[in-house]
């Protein structure tokens, strides 16, 4: 996964579908960094994260973490509450975002783990 390619959506406005973008700068962490873009045709701004689980995410480390767990290691939610030190609500929210878009989170999953 190359940085320039985001987390794998076409990058095209998610408002208008042009594809004419520009970067403007990042937003999150340091260990997280995420491109953020503008549409050169409507202007609306939008992040690499658009179209993707992540969107709207906050703590996407622990999101991270949740989904493997419970895609890769099979623990329950209440498990994965107690082992994260997690409340349960914020666990079960992010297992069901994971579970939803199962297919993308494996793909990123082995992007990660290097598999
Ligand atoms: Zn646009």
């Amino acid at each position: 996964m190359r940085p320039s390619e985001g987390f794998g959506f076409g990058l095209a406005c998610p408002s208008c579908g042009s594809g004419r973008l520009v970067r403007i700068g990042h937003v999150g962490r340091e260990s997280f960094r995420v491109q953020r873009f503008q549409c050169k045709r409507c202007g609306k701004t939008f992040t690499e994260l658009e179209g993707t689980p992540f969107k709207g995410v906050h703590d996407i480390k622990a999101f991270i973490a949740v989904a493997y767990l419970r895609l890769r290691a099979g623990l329950s939610d209440s498990g994965i509450s107690k082992l994260l030190g997690i409340p349960y609500p914020t666990v079960k929210r992010l297992s069901r975002r994971a579970i939803k878009d199962r297919e993308f989170m494996e793909k990123l999953l082995d992007s990660l783990l290097g598999e």
